[in-house]
């Protein structure tokens, strides 16, 4: 892969960010518009964004065949999985790290080889002034651009780029989740910090080695609802969005709505006698759900600091630890939450999540909406974002926003066919007979909460 140096360079789309939002734009926007050119800038030495700081064991928590780009296909497709027409996904098949980033750097040398794009690495750019200065020797370059695409509004916090949230002694035995793969100690115990996605993968790599599941605690200082992976694929779970949007406007509470998609088996929660106030989208199978739950728990809140001897907590009794007992950071904040902007703006663009729970999607319809409509006020009329969820309660607004934005999109054909068409997009991988059932009862039932949201006067929860 050829990158180039800093320089003097015009462009029509200068993108900053290499990660999933950034690579989706740059590859959409390509393929619709024939024309353009475009210089992708980064702060890293490789496309790929998070994934380059990411744990080496990390995986895909989806399907690969929803991730990644529109015009590539991403994971293992053999021809026995063929059903009508489509690659029928395995839901274990999962991208990990490294099988990502060599896939982010296939469609970044696809798209060089044109002659249409640039990717300038090691660099960062201010978005108040324009500068672009090299994080090598400091020199700046001068990138002129029609538009500034901003592919970094929904930057990822990862544990090993971010400062833990509690203090740890300088002779602590503690390491962050990156540094589990590089472990040459003979720990006994482990306690892993953590109680999102990443504390799963912590507790799952650990049971790996780890013969005897009590010998790992686990923190959890808020439980979160899983999405389950079995139900992807199949389209169980898109039926079961139908049904909830089907019962919003009885008045159900959120709480409700996941207690009764979870006697669907739709979501899951790692112990059935709490219910979680987070959500965040993440996917877990049986199998890991099974695996975290044989280890220890402590409900004591945030930690606040960790010592070679104690861990203490917000709430509760201090917890000892001993020499031989590992604690391992993989407390990451993901995606913060943002205040929506309009994704078009004159010579800005700041891509924003417009199909829930897909960032890759989201980052190729604001690309192929660029391409295809002709003025801002269009173009931003054509999308409704859809901001990334946190919590249950914010669900029901979220599945109204999922509502609103697929009716807008039956307004432009174009808009809808390139979703329902797309392979990053769960209902394209779906057997046919499914979507033949699924695409009128899914519009039919988001036309329906519309209008009851909108009369009802709800606000966003
Ligand atoms: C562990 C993990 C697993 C995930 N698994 C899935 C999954 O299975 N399926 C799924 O759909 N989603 C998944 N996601 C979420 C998904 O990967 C992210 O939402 C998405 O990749 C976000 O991409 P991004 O490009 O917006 O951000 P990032 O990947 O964070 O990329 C932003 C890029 O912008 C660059 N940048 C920022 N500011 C500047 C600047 N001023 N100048 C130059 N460069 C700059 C950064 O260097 C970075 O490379 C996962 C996330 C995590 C953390």
């Amino acid at each position: 892969m050829e990158f180039t140096r800093g320089g003097r360079y015009d462009c029509d789309y200068l993108i900053v960010g290499a990660g999933t939002a950034g690579i989706s734009f740059l590859d959409a926007l390509l393929t619709y518009d024939k024309a353009c050119t475009c210089v992708v800038l980064d702060g890293n030495s490789f496309p790929g964004g998070h994934w380059n700081h990411a744990y080496d064991f990390v995986k895909l928590h989806t399907p690969s065949h929803y991730y990644g780009v529109t015009s590539e296909p991403m994971g293992k497709t053999e021809k026995k999985d063929w059903n009508l027409f489509v690659p029928y996904p395995s839901n274990e098949d999962r991208s990990s790290k490294f099988e990502i980033l060599a896939y982010m750097q296939k469609i970044a040398d696809k798209w060089i080889q044109t002659g249409r794009v640039k990717f300038v690495m090691k660099s960062s750019y201010d978005f108040s002034s324009g500068k672009v200065t090299s994080f090598i020797d400091g020199s700046q370059s001068a990138i002129r651009a029609k538009k500034v695409v901003n592919a970094t509004y929904y930057e990822e916090s990862v544990p090993s780029r971010a400062t833990p949230s509690f203090q740890i002694s300088p002779d602590a035995n503690h390491v962050p989740i990156n540094d589990l793969v590089n472990l040459a100690g003979s720990y006994k115990k482990f306690v892993v910090i953590g109680a999102g996605k990443t504390g799963v993968d912590a507790v799952t790599y650990l049971m790996q080695f780890v013969r005897d599941p009590s010998c790992i605690t686990w923190v959890v200082s808020q439980d979160y609802w899983y999405v389950l992976r079995e139900t992807i694929g199949s389209g169980e779970l898109l039926e079961g969005i139908v049904s909830m949007l089907k019962i919003l406007p009885s008045g159900i509470s959120a709480d409700d709505l996941f207690l009764g998609a979870e006697k669907q088996g739709l979501v899951v929660r790692l112990d059935p006698s709490i219910l979680p106030t987070k959500f965040k989208c993440g996917v877990l199978s049986i199998e890991e759900v099974k695996l975290v739950q044989q280890v220890n728990v402590v409900r004591q809140g945030r930690v606040t600091q960790v010592t070679k001897t104690e861990i203490s907590f917000v709430k509760g009794p201090s917890m000892t630890i001993d020499d031989q007992t590992l604690v391992v950071n993989a407390a990451a904040l993901g995606n913060m939450p943002r205040t929506p902007k309009p994704i078009f703006d004159g010579n800005n663009i700041t891509i924003q999540p417009i199909i829930f729970c897909n960032p890759a999607l989201s980052a190729a319809c604001c690309a192929f909406v660029e391409a295809t409509y002709d003025s801002d006020d269009k173009k931003n009329a054509a999308n409704v974002i859809v901001p990334h969820v946190l919590t249950p309660q914010q669900f029901p607004y979220t599945l109204y926003l999922t509502a609103k934005s697929l009716t807008t999109m039956e307004k432009n054909s174009n808009l809808l066919n390139f979703v329902t068409f797309n392979r990053t997009n769960w209902f394209f991988h779906m057997p046919l007979l499914k979507k033949l059932q699924i695409l009128p009862a899914f519009l039919g039932e988001s036309a329906n909460l519309v209008k009851y949201w909108e009369t009802s006067g709800r606000g966003q929860n």
